[in-house]
């Protein structure tokens, strides 16, 4: 837990969101600011910064995380497939400094990469 990450408190219920699950070592929740029509992340309970601070200890964790990925994207109606993204650090573009799985699908999906 970090007394001022705005996703320890969104976990511990202190600020508001639209939840999409929860479990003893999870949560998961709705973006705020979508960028397509479903937009949600998969949070640690557990303060952990990013992918940069993980360590062996965080193993199961994250096995469990990428494992429910795409059990919560069936669940919100993403049959034919999802994006994840996992911003790590301010090189990566990361905003939010409480790791977390983006998972985003159900419009037009592009590349990640535009090439040419
Ligand atoms: P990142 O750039 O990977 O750190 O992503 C941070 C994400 O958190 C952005 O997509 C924001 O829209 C989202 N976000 C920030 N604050 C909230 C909030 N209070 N509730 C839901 N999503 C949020
Ligand atoms: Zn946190």
């Amino acid at each position: 837990m970090s007394e001022n990450c705005i996703f320890c408190k969104i976990a511990r219920g202190e600020i508001p969101s639209r939840k999409v699950y929860e479990d003893e070592n999870v949560y998961a929740f709705h973006d705020i600011n979508p960028v397509a029509p479903v937009h949600f992340m998969l949070i640690p309970k557990q303060h952990l910064v990013s992918l940069v601070e993980a360590d062996e200890s965080h193993a199961a964790l994250l096995g469990k995380m990428l494992l429910l990925a795409p059990k919560l994207a069936r669940e919100q109606g993403l049959e034919n497939g999802f994006r994840t993204v996992i911003n790590s650090g301010k090189g990566g573009g990361q905003e939010v400094f409480h790791l977390h799985i983006h998972i985003i699908g159900g419009g037009i999906i592009p590349p990640m990469v535009k090439r040419g």
